[in-house]
């Protein structure tokens, strides 16, 4: 009996031994299958950024710019054929042999998958190519563009911005990897970024970092005499509680920074509550809604952003309950707004700099304002500066527990 017993455990052994080797073999085919579409992903975006700085390879790309109007209607049916041609089949077919000769060489079956994926680029563009169709070409269907820029996948609005706001940013053709690697998932050149708080020490650390990276800068600020004249800057005043007056000015604007703020530190009057609220929340909240009736016409949604300044306060001690409270509250409702897709309004979760507000500030405002560029043009949507490792764990889990609430409990309009 016991040695029936023993005779049993030693068959599941071993057919268990067996499944093992089958479960690492998938286990093996899935991870190298996963790493052959990065190599994928990252070729064909890396041979597109390539053709934007290698003349010859400009010269046949170039068809593939060519061959749409703003609203990526096509400009007749030949030139588009031809952009496929000599863009899209020229570019899938390469990629199909890089990922063949990758696969063959490091002989592992995984790496098909690659080959696989790219056959299907090179099978649209023929049958764009050979039929003239447009139906399969996600990224330029024509019309207006009614979503915002997507931040994992690239969408219409997303590519748009490639052909008619930045030909030499927004490479990618899928996923932005590429993209967020180079700092092309967002480009600045060009644009017109108003600043409140621009007579503060970030408002012109970011003022000069803008102006560095050719925007042209609108620094909006209640002092205006606190400001020298610059190149590339137009100064606007504004008073609190006039924020109406500045809809004109919003209109041709790009890119809103809501930066201006106040810190009344250990008050807590009657009238240190209502500065503390009218300055940091409500002020800002007028300009967000001002800004957001500005995102009128087809492209709009693709260019115009909001950045706020919400500050590490929205989960962090400030040492100042007051600038909490009213930091927090802003945050939450940018949280709110956020649901609607209107444009993209990325926050700003900024740890102490050396500032009029914080004279013990450990980070300088020139290099807080260098890293919140840098992870901008990589289009990140929370854009965390802070030397307190805590804030990298905790407005993670807090903007992702209040938007899932929020997007639970709240509506657009009423009945929807
Ligand atoms: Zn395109
Ligand atoms: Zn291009």
């Amino acid at each position: 009996m016991i040695k029936i017993f023993a005779q049993s455990l030693i068959q599941i052994g071993a057919n268990l031994q067996i499944n093992w080797v089958l479960v690492n073999a998938c286990l093996q085919f899935i991870a190298w299958g996963l790493f052959s579409l990065l190599v994928a992903e990252i070729l064909r975006d890396a041979y597109h950024a390539l053709c934007h700085q290698v003349n010859w390879l400009g010269k046949l790309h170039n068809k593939h710019h060519m061959a749409y109007r703003r609203d990526l209607s096509v400009v007749s049916l030949k030139i588009y054929q031809e952009s496929q041609l000599y863009h899209d089949i020229l570019e899938s077919s390469l990629l199909v042999v890089a990922c063949a000769l990758i696969a063959l060489i490091v002989r592992q079956p995984g790496l098909w998958l690659g080959v696989a994926y790219s056959c299907t680029f090179l099978y649209g563009a023929c049958v764009r190519y050979f039929q003239g169709k447009i139906d399969t070409d996600y990224n330029h269907l024509p019309g207006p563009l009614e979503t915002i820029p997507s931040t994992w996948l690239v969408n219409r609005s997303y590519h748009w911005r490639h052909h008619f706001d930045d030909v030499n940013a927004y490479y990618s053709g899928v996923f932005p990897l590429v993209d967020k690697i180079l700092g092309t998932a967002l480009s600045v050149k060009g644009k017109t970024v108003a600043l409140t708080g621009a007579s503060g020490a970030l408002g012109q650390a970011l003022t000069a970092e803008l102006v560095k990276c050719n925007a042209k800068v609108v620094a909006l600020t209640t002092n205006p005499e606190k400001l020298a004249e610059q190149t590339g800057v137009k100064v606007i005043p504004w008073q609190l509680g006039n924020e109406a007056e500045l809809k004109e000015s919003l209109e041709k604007i790009d890119i809103l920074i809501i930066n201006h703020g106040v810190n009344v530190y250990t008050e807590r009057t009657p009238d240190a509550i209502n500065s503390s609220y009218e300055v940091n929340t409500f002020s800002a909240l007028r300009l967000i809604d001002i800004f957001l009736a500005t995102v009128t016409g087809p492209q709009a949604k693709a260019t115009k952003e909001i950045w706020v300044n919400t500050s590490e306060a929205e989960v962090s001690p400030a040492l100042s309950p007051l600038y909490e409270l009213s930091k927090r509250a802003l945050g939450d409702i940018v949280t709110l707004k956020r649901l609607d897709n209107n444009c993209i309004i990325r926050k700003l979760i900024l740890g102490p700099f050396k500032s009029q507000l914080n004279p013990y500030g450990v980070m300088s405002a020139q290099q807080v304002a260098r890293v919140v560029l840098f992870l901008a043009k990589r289009d990140l949507r929370d854009i965390i500066v802070t030397i307190n490792p805590l804030t990298y764990v905790l407005f993670p889990l807090k903007e992702t527990s209040t938007w899932l609430y929020y997007r639970v409990f709240s509506r657009r309009g009423k009945g929807e």
